[in-house]
């Protein structure tokens, strides 16, 4: 998977690209993710990239002709046609599933805007999609466009140590995760719930389960409601299956107090 960020700011976007788990990410090679200063391809002389809006209004309007000649050099580092994606408070909202879905691409380029945007011209000739992190407006899509190479990069092979790092996490299959626990046992007064600490991989799974369908339930019922209907089969199953091994208990218990 390779990323390339367009942006005024590529500074701003190394920082963050160098550090923690994005960056062991990309110095050891699971990912490569690039940044491009659109200045670099100005051919105004006095290098700027922005001017006044057509129709008035405050603010700078990002140029097209910057914008389009960066956007053509980096798909020439492509083999395969790239998505070219324009982080925009107007798109469609990041989610797990989108991010999912971009991490099986190959490439990806985005573009962040800033000021008052870009050019609409360059957007409709890029054919670029838009992706927004959320119903807000931030002053540039290299925030935006941060998150999506952090989120892309989670589930980029080699990046986390295995898939169980991010497959039982919140988002991945419908639910928030599970509460964690770390050392001490306890702490101000506070223990770790006692079936964490049984050794009963089964047990724990089964109380981790319960405890992702509690907390989604608590916190986000639209994601609760939705999970439930989605998996009634599946919960309608495990009821039977349940009232089975009730019944066969029941029985049991009946035999053993005749003998
Ligand atoms: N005038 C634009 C509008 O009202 O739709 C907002 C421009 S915003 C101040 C500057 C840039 O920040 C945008 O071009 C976009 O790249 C980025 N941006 C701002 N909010 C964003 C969001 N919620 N998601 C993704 N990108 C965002």
């Amino acid at each position: 998977m390779r990323i390339d960020i367009a942006t005024l700011f590529p500074d701003m976007c190394n920082a963050v690209l160098g550090t923690s788990v994005l960056g062991r990410g990309i110095k050891n090679g699971f990912i490569e993710i690039h940044t491009h200063d659109i200045r670099e391809y100005t051919k105004d002389r006095h290098r700027n990239v922005d001017d006044k809006p057509y129709g008035g209004g405050t603010g700078l309007v990002m140029q097209a002709q910057p914008i389009y000649d960066c956007i053509t050099a980096i798909k020439a580092f492509h083999e395969t046609p790239p998505r070219v994606i324009y982080m925009s408070p107007q798109g469609e909202t990041l989610t797990q599933d989108k991010v999912r879905e971009l991490s099986r691409e190959s490439g990806l380029i985005l573009l962040c805007g800033h000021y008052e945007g870009v050019d609409q011209r360059v957007l409709d000739e890029l054919e670029v999609e838009e992706i927004s992190v959320g119903d807000y407006v931030l002053t540039g899509g290299e925030l935006p466009a941060l998150i999506v190479c952090d989120a892309v990069a989670r589930m980029t092979k080699g990046v986390l140590p295995n898939e169980d790092a991010y497959s039982i996490e919140s988002h991945f299959a419908g639910l928030l995760e599970f509460p964690q626990y770390s050392r001490p046992e306890v702490w101000r007064g506070r223990a770790v719930p006692e079936v964490l600490l049984c050794g009963d991989h089964k047990k724990v799974a089964e109380w981790q389960e319960e405890q992702a369908l509690l907390v989604t339930c608590q916190k986000r019922p639209d994601m609760y409601e939705r999970y439930l209907a989605e998996h009634a089969e599946e919960f309608a199953e495990k009821a039977v299956r349940e009232a089975k091994r009730a019944e066969r208990r029941r029985r049991r218990e009946e035999k053993r107090k005749r003998i």
